[in-house]
């Protein structure tokens, strides 16, 4: 670190938020509320919050499936009007985030440092580390141009309101809203992923990450909430992998799947989820028994482990007895008489490992139960 300040950087991010925290509300005590100014400020927010989420996120840092050139042009050049610096470095830094995510020394935004270090202090600092883990990206001529030129396209493509301002006899209104507010709201919508998803929320996946999944901050972040998943299965293109999980980001790159601009997206199975759900709530409960005197507490913790175990295998099995199916039905299609012969045989087996699997999941919710209750009691 040669610099303890990026003065570019803090006078931006400090500028744009006072000068918006003074004119947002002038503005309105003098010429009231237009609709169409925030509306043209809720589509820049959204279409330039996106191509950081789908873009410079999950398709530049982590590969999480393949995009058209048409696709990589539009991410490139609306990322750049985030002002969160090129695609390359924004890539770079997150990549070493996850990386390094706990460690303080390495991760360029950790929050041991503080949750406002995370949010933003980070930026303001001045750091001269040299471009690493972004070989591919350096392949790309289109990443090249936009790391070049993203200042000069920022620009262009953050000023388009301003000309519609003109062009309708309202410049200032569409500077104050369509332009400054809207650089304000992107740039904190994307710091809390670094502060509020690694401090407040729950840790489903796993419990050696501080990331969190917060479904309060999905619908702000374009689905980037669930952060504990993410760093869980970091190259999966989906952040809210449930289908009830707010991830707009996740609907669109769906989308855009079925008409061939992007292809190639990565999942993590359900089973595999299930299993480090379950894993991690046999850590978080063993780690609560750990803390417990009584005699009770062996048999609990061995308890705790036979019945994660055989819910785990009853997991393997169920995905290996529908995977055979599925291979089976592919087998057989040209053949539908012989197949009509299996297809009850299959059809039982399958219904037999989800009852077995019925029952595993209900004796693992009955042990935690069981646990939950011990720990409530002043003694065990
Ligand atoms: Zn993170
Ligand atoms: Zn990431």
């Amino acid at each position: 670190m040669t610099n303890r300040w990026n003065p570019l950087n803090t006078w931006f991010l400090l500028g744009t938020l006072v000068a918006s925290i003074v004119l947002v509300p002038l503005h309105l005590y003098l010429n009231g509320f237009v609709w169409s100014e925030w509306i043209v400020c809720l589509v820049m927010v959204f279409m330039i919050g996106t191509a950081i989420s789908a873009g410079y996120h999950r398709l530049f840092s982590h590969r999480a499936y393949r995009a058209s050139a048409p696709i990589r042009f539009l991410w490139l050049v609306m990322g750049a009007a985030s002002f969160e610096n090129s695609a390359l470095k924004w890539s770079c830094d997150h990549r070493i985030h996850h990386q390094f995510s706990e460690d303080p020394e390495r991760d360029p935004y950790p929050i041991s440092k503080g949750f406002w270090h995370a949010h933003w202090v980070w930026v303001m600092e001045s750091t001269d580390k040299p471009l690493v883990g972004v070989t591919d990206l350096e392949k790309d001529p289109m990443v090249m141009w936009q790391h070049r030129n993203h200042f000069i396209i920022g620009g262009i493509f953050s000023t388009l309101p301003i000309w519609y301002g003109i062009a309708i006899g309202d410049f200032w209104g569409y500077l104050i809203i369509g332009v400054l507010l809207r650089i304000v709201v992107t740039h904190h919508t994307t710091f809390l992923i670094n502060s509020m998803a690694h401090w407040y929320g729950t840790k489903p996946y796993s419990n050696n990450e501080s990331a969190k999944d917060n479904f309060l901050l999905a619908p702000l972040t374009y689905g980037e909430g669930f952060h504990n998943f993410h760093h869980t299965w970091q190259w999966d293109y989906r952040n809210g992998a449930r289908w009830y999980q707010w991830d707009s980001t996740k609907w669109l790159l769906k989308i855009l799947s079925w008409t061939g601009l992007v292809n190639g997206l990565r999942t993590v199975s359900l089973t595999e989820m299930q299993k480090a759900k379950v894993h991690a709530e046999e850590e978080r409960l063993s780690a609560r028994l750990s803390n417990v005197r009584s005699q009770k507490r062996g048999v609990l913790e061995e308890h705790l482990l036979h019945t994660k175990e055989r819910l785990v295998s009853c997991l393997s099995a169920m995905e290996q007895c529908r995977q055979k199916y599925k291979d089976i039905k592919i087998q057989y299609r040209k053949d539908p008489r012989s197949f009509a012969q299996i297809k009850t045989e299959w059809s039982l087996k399958v219904a037999e490992e989800r009852r077995v699997l019925r029952e595993a999941w209900r004796q693992w919710r009955e042990i935690q139960k069981q646990i939950r209750m011990n720990l409530s009691q002043p003694t065990v």
